[in-house]
């Protein structure tokens, strides 16, 4: 199973999540809408977009708990937006209260933004080559890795301050400690299991796993003392989860009557950015870009203050808790951590069909003329064609089809009333045949009878009459059965 997942019990087929996924990373089958690992980039928009909470992320809670249940000390990683994300609380009351989980030592993740970004500065500033993207963000770089990789060259080969903290801890502070990182992102999850850099962040918590450790220990936030956090010390670097954060610490300008430095920040931004970039329509020298608008609206981050709100909460933490001096010693005691990484080549190919295949299955969706083609979008993709290329990749079905599925339920009901239909007159015409059978083996017996005395000579009138009397009575009889049948259906007739 992947870090993203359906939970199928729960999914109804409503293709919102086919509809909203950046890069169409979903197959339908069978009605289930399942996530193709090979094409997600663990965003996260699909679990927020899912209404049921039939999509879901893999939570690390059971193993956090059963690290924090070991002796060996475990360490927090908070992410520079915890201000934003838990913004009821000063931040240092955070520190007592994942203490008091059994957190041994709680650091802050904008210390290694403080070490990336320097990096980000001084090969920006010195680069003469192809421009360069940043690699902060693990959904952007999944997006370059599995979607345009003739991009991957120019991701800067820069490890994210999560990462970079996590080899501050495990090679220099303490080795023996286990890392769990704690921020707003799902695409974090993945990014630790990376191969190009695993090793350093042992389990990765969303603020939303956070929260639900801390409510099932019934630990209250609110009334928590204030506590120091351990390790080095960021000042600005507290900035990062704010979009243009990492020009500001690197020293780039991003004034844009002199430089030519883009900042994507925001799922649609930046899949419009990279495809340009990719396309060669971009001219910059570097982008920086986030899947969100900035780490302040992870997927998995409190929003009960607005952007502005929590973007205020990130700088003031910044400036009231700033000790620069201090920050300027711990870079610098920090400085030869190597914070260099690889990118892999993920990219699957996915089948191009042929004109034939894709009108094929406009034929059978009754879509092939243009004027039938309603581009409704209900289907979870764009237009009907893009529905039937799906199709012949495998990766929806012909039923998601809302015009074509109504059409095929009406076409089956029609066949069952047809079929009721039938049935209902089978069963009618076996009891007329029932009733009008029985008279008629009377008149059949009673002319078998007079032919036999009439053969034999022993004719006698009286006993000829009563014969014909009674086959009179028997023929009256299913002459009433036909009236009664005729007056039956006039009285039904639509
Ligand atoms: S997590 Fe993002 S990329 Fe993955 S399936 Fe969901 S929406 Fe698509
Ligand atoms: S912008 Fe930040 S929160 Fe959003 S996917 Fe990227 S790293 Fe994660």
């Amino acid at each position: 199973m992947g870090i993203i997942f359906t939970v199928t019990e729960k999914c109804k087929g409503c293709y919102a999540c086919v509809r909203n996924c950046p890069v169409k990373a979903i197959r339908v089958k069978e009605g289930i809408a399942g996530v193709m690992e090979e094409r997600c980039v663990t965003c996260g928009v699909c679990i927020n977009i899912c209404a049921i909470g039939a999509r879901e992320a893999k939570s690390d809670i059971g193993y956090v708990r059963q690290l924090l249940g070991q002796s060996t000390p475990v360490i927090a990683a908070l992410s520079s937006a915890f201000t934003a994300a838990f913004p009821e609380i000063r931040p240092k009351q955070l520190v007592s209260a994942l203490k008091k989980l059994g957190f041994s030592e709680v650091m802050e993740t904008a210390f290694g933004a403080e070490l990336v970004c320097r990096e980000y500065g001084r090969m920006v500033k010195g680069n003469k080559g192809k421009p360069i993207l940043s690699s902060t963000c693990p959904a952007v770089t999944s997006l370059v890795e599995k979607h345009y990789p003739q991009l991957i060259d120019r991701l800067a080969p820069i490890v994210s301050p999560m990462i970079a903290m996590g080899r501050v801890i495990k090679w220099r502070y303490n080795p023996e400690a286990k890392v769990v990182f704690i921020g707003p992102c799902i695409a974090k999850k993945a990014e630790a299991e990376d191969e190009k850099v695993a090793g350093v962040i042992d389990a990765v918590l969303t603020f939303s796993e956070l929260r639900e450790m801390l409510a099932t220990k019934e630990i209250d936030l609110l009334s928590e003392e204030e506590e120091q956090f351990s390790g080095p010390r960021p000042h600005l670097g507290r900035l990062f989860p704010v979009p243009g954060a990492l020009l500001k610490l690197a020293g780039i300008s991003g004034d844009t009557m002199i430089s030519d430095v883009v900042v994507a920040e925001g799922i649609d931004r930046a899949s419009s950015c990279l495809l340009e970039f990719a396309q060669g329509k971009v001219k910059t020298k570097f982008m920086d870009i986030f899947f969100c608008r900035g780490c302040i609206d992870g997927p998995a981050i409190n929003k009960s203050l607005s952007l502005c709100g929590r973007r205020e909460k990130i700088v003031d933490y910044a400036l009231e808790d700033a000790d620069p001096a201090r920050t300027e010693s711990d870079i610098e005691q920090y400085a030869d951590i190597d914070l260099s990484r690889k990118f892999t080549n993920r990219y699957t190919v996915l089948r191009t069909p042929t004109e034939d295949e894709i009108n094929d299955i406009l034929r059978q969706i009754g879509k092939l003329k243009r004027e039938d083609q309603l581009n409704c979008g209900a289907c979870g993709y764009n237009s009907c064609r893009e529905l039937a290329t799906a199709v012949c990749q495998g990766l929806a079905e012909r039923e998601m089809c809302w015009p074509y599925l109504v059409n095929e339920l009406q076409n089956t009901q029609d066949e069952l009333l047809r079929a009721e239909k039938l049935t209902s007159l089978g069963q009618l015409a076996a009891s007329i045949a029932h009733e009008i059978n029985n008279p008629l083996t009377g008149v059949l017996v009673y002319t078998q009878l007079l032919s036999k005395k009439v053969a034999g000579d022993a004719f006698k009138r009286e006993q000829a009459l009563e014969y014909l009397s009674k086959m009179e009575s028997e023929v009256g009889r299913c002459s009433r059965i036909i009236r009664n049948l005729l007056d039956f259906a006039r009285q039904t007739e639509p």
